[in-house]
């Protein structure tokens, strides 16, 4: 039996997806084998990478002069990948705003010199710290920079970017943003053209793990000097098709299938509906328990897609795991630097889910409030 999977990745998947997984896995519409046995060279999958590229460009808007890279390594390796590739001797600026984005500034620092735009790390240890957005005037990017360098949605303290260029009105028009979109991309629409990059682990909102989506404007493909190693470079893996070695290929099949599974709940917009009635149903559950529950995130900046949440009683965590799991709601179990509770509500897990999980939070506060 399928439970409502809170995960925070990997994720529940469509299970429509699964399903036609299931039906088609040993023989892959004729073809007397399974996706995953048949040359990635051949014309079957050739078919498939280009029909889920095809897909997810109507789906984002991708403009013409973006290429679309299915790559590996995860979006960490994006991390090191990204200033290998745009550095060239320059300085980048990185915002950060929770775990992913001040990993991502760390990593950087291997590379070149990297300067901190802003960072919303507050001493006091609530929610680990990050709650909120920066100003946009303390946002902080020479002219020069090669790239600034935001995470759209911190998945681990839930804090979201809902308006990129307000956000960073203050940078430079000439300086590309980068950013990790990896646990909200196809969430609702979002403007591909205010970016230079955009890059996405599969493993959230996309599909299984072992895929990384990027997404990047020409003028930043062929910018890695010589030391780069061919697979890291963008401008051999664009040159190749993603496909210099072997493509994690069934990763991009079902990714393919997500994305159709996507434009037939109406495209990025019809999903944004859904998953804004979602997060308000598990707000407003937080907000009106009277204080046992509560999400420190400040309101223009809550995440749709991760909430985490605390309960005033710590000494309840554990019961409220276990009651959760019994009641078919499974890995609500916070983040360790957070603490306390995250549900995960990522595209794939329906409005039914979180009703589920609210009407269980419900009965749990007053059994113990
Ligand atoms: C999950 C996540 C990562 C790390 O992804 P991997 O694919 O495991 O490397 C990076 N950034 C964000 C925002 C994430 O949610």
């Amino acid at each position: 039996m399928r439970l409502w999977n809170f995960a925070a990745g990997p994720a529940t998947l469509p299970e429509v997806v699964l399903e036609q997984v299931r039906d088609e896995l040993l023989d892959w519409r004729g073809a007397g084998c399974s996706i995953m046995e048949l040359s990635h060279r051949g014309k079957e999958f050739s078919g498939v990478i280009a029909q889920a590229e095809e897909d997810l460009r109507e789906l984002m808007g991708i403009p013409q002069g973006y290429k679309v890279l299915f790559l590996q390594g995860g979006a960490t390796q994006q991390f090191s990948q990204i200033p290998l590739n745009l550095l060239a001797g320059e300085s980048a600026a990185y915002v950060v705003t929770g775990s992913w984005s001040k990993k991502a500034y760390k990593e950087a620092q291997r590379f070149g010199a990297v300067t901190c735009a802003a960072s919303t790390e507050a001493a006091e240890a609530v929610s680990g710290g990050f709650t909120r957005l920066p100003a946009a005037e303390a946002i902080q990017v020479d002219e020069r920079a090669a790239y600034v360098h935001v995470c759209t949605n911190e998945t681990i303290h839930g804090v979201e970017v809902f308006d990129s260029p307000r956000l960073l009105a203050r940078v430079p028009a000439s300086v590309p943003v980068v950013a990790d979109m990896s646990s909200h991309i196809l969430s609702r629409p979002m403007a591909v053209e205010d970016y230079g990059l955009i890059y996405a682990g599969a493993q959230k909102n996309i599909g299984p793990s072992g895929l990384t989506l990027v997404i990047v404007r020409d003028d930043l493909i062929g910018r890695a000097g010589p030391q780069v190693p061919a697979l890291m470079d963008y401008r051999v893996q664009a040159d190749n098709g993603s496909m210099l070695n072997t493509p994690p290929t069934f990763s991009i099949y079902v990714a393919g299938l997500v994305f159709k599974w996507i434009k037939a709940q109406g495209g990025v917009a019809g999903l944004e509906k859904v998953n804004r009635q979602k997060a308000e149903l598990l707000y407003r559950t937080i907000d009106n328990s009277g204080g046992f529950y509560r999400n420190p995130v400040a309101a223009d900046c809550r995440s749709l897609m991760n909430v985490p949440f605390t309960l005033a009683d710590p000494a309840l965590d554990s019961a409220f795991l276990a009651q959760s799991k019994e009641a078919g709601l499974l890995a609500l179990k916070g983040h360790k630097s957070v603490g306390g509770m995250r549900a995960s509500i990522y595209n794939a897990l329906p409005l039914a889910g979180v009703q589920a999980l609210v009407s269980f939070m419900e009965d749990f506060a007053k059994r113990n409030g």
